[in-house]
């Protein structure tokens, strides 16, 4: 295990905010992550488990405790009759495994590329994109439990998982540490009909390549035209969830003149949508720019502390609920 202290929150953070986190536990094997608790525990130091840090924001105070990051890496293949099962270590890049998962001809999560952050992160929000989630492929998970300072392995049965959630961000919040994760993709490709952005896409450049690879190039390029790329703009990517919608409830939001998607996850309201009407798309706020093209996406052009991004949001949350009537909710979790 590899021991850092007062590290700034804002250097391990795609939105790059936040002050000092008193120390940052770099576990290299999963016997190391049973120490990095005993080492916090020893100070009565709370402690947070972090990834790439691309869902998460800092406060400027810092955090007085223990930040765990796992560094283990390694994807491993098992072939079963009529699929194959991957165990990624969760210090894995995700769009390294699903890089890896196209060039086999892997099916599953090639909609999932280019999403920032680690492996083990996947689970805990139920990564999702183009119409796949992560729940779709996962089989289980390796854990530690630092609530009985035992190693777990939970199926995705336990991890009751649904958008954007799972009881990783829930009710088991902070319990568990991802040491690993299994998924199983079949060989082949996405069948038509795609998410309608990748239709419209295929249709407009009159595509055939559908195999994992081919959905990779798109979605890349998809992603690339309207989102941040965190190497050169700090952001968290969506700041607000989407909103779903009962039937009857998206019944009475096409009666306003809402965009209702109904999709096989449900109905949906793009919040981007509300954001843009309200008159934020491209607007400075507190140095907190809203993102033109998806406007449910914040960057951090020159905000100086949490407390001008914690203004911004304010304003974009009540001017959209004063409008619509629709409360905003926030995607990324913060270090408290
Ligand atoms: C430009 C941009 C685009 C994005 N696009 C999408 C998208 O399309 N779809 C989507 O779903 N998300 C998207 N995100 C959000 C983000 O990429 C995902 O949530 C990703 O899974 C975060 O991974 P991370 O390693 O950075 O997690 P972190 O931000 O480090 O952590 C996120 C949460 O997971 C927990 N966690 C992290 N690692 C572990 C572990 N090993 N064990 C237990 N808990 C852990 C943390 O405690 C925290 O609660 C985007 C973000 C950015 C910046």
């Amino acid at each position: 295990m590899r021991v850092n202290e007062n590290i700034l929150i804002s250097s391990l953070t795609t939105m790059r905010l936040g002050g000092p986190a008193r120390y940052v536990l770099e576990v290299e094997k999963p016997e190391d992550v049973a120490d990095a608790y005993g080492f916090a525990r020893q100070f009565n130091y709370p402690t947070f488990v972090l990834g790439f840090g691309a869902n998460t924001i800092g406060h400027d105070e810092g955090f007085k405790g223990a930040i765990i990051i796992n560094r283990m890496r390694g994807i491993f293949e098992e072939k079963l009759e009529n699929s194959v099962r991957l165990k990624v270590m969760g210090g894995e890049p995700w769009d390294a495994v699903v890089e890896y998962a196209c060039n086999r001809n892997l099916t599953g999560i090639e909609a999932l590329s280019k999403i920032p952050g680690l492996a083990g992160a996947a689970p805990v929000q139920n990564i999702g994109a183009y119409g796949q989630e992560i729940a779709d492929t996962l089989v289980e998970i390796d854990v530690f439990d630092s609530v009985s300072d035992t190693f777990k392995t939970l199926k995705k049965e336990d991890l009751n998982f649904s958008y954007r959630k799972s009881i990783l961000n829930t009710t088991e919040k902070n319990r568990y540490f991802v040491i690993s994760i299994t998924l199983e993709l079949k060989e082949g490709s996405m069948a038509p009909p795609f998410y309608n952005s990748i239709e419209k896409y295929i249709t407009e450049n009159n595509l055939t390549d559908f195999s994992p690879k081919g959905i990779r190039a798109i979605v890349s390029k998809i992603r690339a035209e309207k989102l941040p790329d965190p190497k050169e703009k700090a952001s968290a990517g969506s700041f607000f969830k989407n909103i779903y919608l009962s039937d009857e409830e998206a019944e009475r939001a096409e009666s306003k003149g809402y965009p209702v998607y109904r999709g096989k996850d449900g109905n949906k309201i793009n919040s981007g949508w509300f954001i843009e009407q309200a008159g934020f798309a491209g607007k400075v706020l507190y140095g907190i720019r809203v993102n033109e093209k998806a406007a449910l996406v914040l960057i951090n052009e020159s905000a100086k502390s949490y407390n001008d991004l914690s203004k911004a949001r304010a304003e974009i949350v009540g001017k959209v609920y004063d409008k619509f009537g629709y409360w905003l909710e926030q995607e990324p979790v913060e270090i408290i």
